[in-house]
């Protein structure tokens, strides 16, 4: 790995409980200033790395992160993409493994880091997680390899001394510091005295194309769970909704379903208007293989669509992704079982 000397880092503040210090008179917590982050963070000049800061005005919760906000955010970068070496994202951590899978598909062929961080107590807090976040994440996003180019070309979140790939990660934890988990595939880099990178796991862009943002994204999609007692008004209620393009259907274990006549024949109708529907599993860790107990063959011959061993902040997200770009919806389904972004294992690890 290259010294980062020279790299010229944007960093971009949604919002979230990074973004917080204690007020010193009132002692209350309000949102941090970045434009001071050299002065708040001393240790960041040390990185050699030039940091400029844009802010969302104002910052969000999260919980409220829209399309639209993605749809910026790929925007923002793109517009200044040849200026920088590398992206940060701060982001509360509820929803940063949904914004963390869609930009993933929103930006093809990435040749730069988008590393997306947060922190579970505020910056300006004593024991505050957000420091060693912020700081290994700008030297993750400034880190070339000795042909010059980035090291970790990919949407990633790092967060409690782990790189993961962002469209693996789900939110597992609402208290610890190890917030993220990536259950289905294995770290890009680990720090501890060093940082060390997993170069096996990261993915390479295509140096003949081109970075190619994706600015649209169609949400007429939803996410259901089977669970026992599951009833059938509720199913075909959601099913026949008007506009209703796809659904991420989260189901038991390998990718089972009750063998209820009504759900197979309303999932069968379905699928026959058009409709795409992708099996995730409720399991975090392993993957849907339909063919293996006939409670998942019948989703499989009523034309579910496998989501292999996808997340379901990945498969939401990729599904609005592909409806925005494809109106057919047969190549939807066929490219919803392909690996685009090192999401999904084609093969099972
Ligand atoms: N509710 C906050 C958010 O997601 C929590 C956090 O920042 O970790 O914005």
């Amino acid at each position: 790995m290259t010294n980062n000397n020279n790299s010229r880092i944007l960093l971009i503040y949604t919002g979230g409980t990074i973004g917080m210090c204690r007020n010193s008179s009132t002692g209350a917590l309000q949102p941090f200033d970045f434009s001071q982050l050299n002065s708040h963070i001393p240790e960041l000049a040390h990185l050699n790395t030039q940091i400029d800061v844009h802010t969302f005005n104002p910052p969000i919760d999260s919980s409220d992160m829209t399309p639209q906000l993605w749809i910026n955010l790929v925007s923002d970068i793109a517009k200044v993409y040849n200026d920088y070496d590398g992206f940060v994202i701060l982001h509360g951590t509820d929803t940063m493994s949904y914004t963390a899978s869609a930009l993933s598909f929103m930006f093809e062929n990435l040749t730069k880091p988008i590393i997306l961080t947060g922190s579970q107590l505020p910056i300006g807090q004593p024991r505050t997680d957000g420091k060693e976040n912020l700081i290994t994440s700008v030297e993750i996003a400034a880190a070339k390899r000795p042909d010059g180019q980035a090291m970790v070309p990919e949407v990633c979140i790092y967060f409690n001394w782990k790189l993961l790939r962002g469209n693996r990660t789900m939110k597992h934890s609402s208290d610890e510091f190890n917030a993220f988990k990536s259950f289905n595939f294995p770290n890009l880099a680990n720090a501890g005295v060093d940082l060390v990178y997993h170069e096996a796991n990261i993915r390479r862009p295509d140096p003949t194309k081109p970075m190619r943002p994706l600015m649209s994204i169609d949400n007429n999609v939803i996410i259901f769970s089977i669970f026992p007692g599951i009833r059938e008004d509720i199913i075909r209620h959601v099913l026949t909704t008007p506009d209703l393009k796809g659904v991420v259907m989260r189901t038991f274990g390998s990718g089972n379903a009750p063998q209820l006549p009504w759900l197979k024949e309303a999932i069968a109708e379905a699928t026959a208007r058009g409709k795409v529907i992708v099996n995730v599993s409720q399991c975090m860790q392993g993957c849907i293989e339909m063919g293996r107990y006939s409670t998942g063959y019948q989703l499989k011959e009523a034309g579910v669509v496998s989501g292999r061993d996808m997340t379901v902040e990945c498969a939401v997200t990729k599904l609005m992704c592909l409806l925005s770009q494809y109106s057919d919806i047969d190549t939807v389904r066929q490219m919803m079982t392909k690996d685009l972004r090192g999401e999904l294992s084609e093969q099972v690890l």
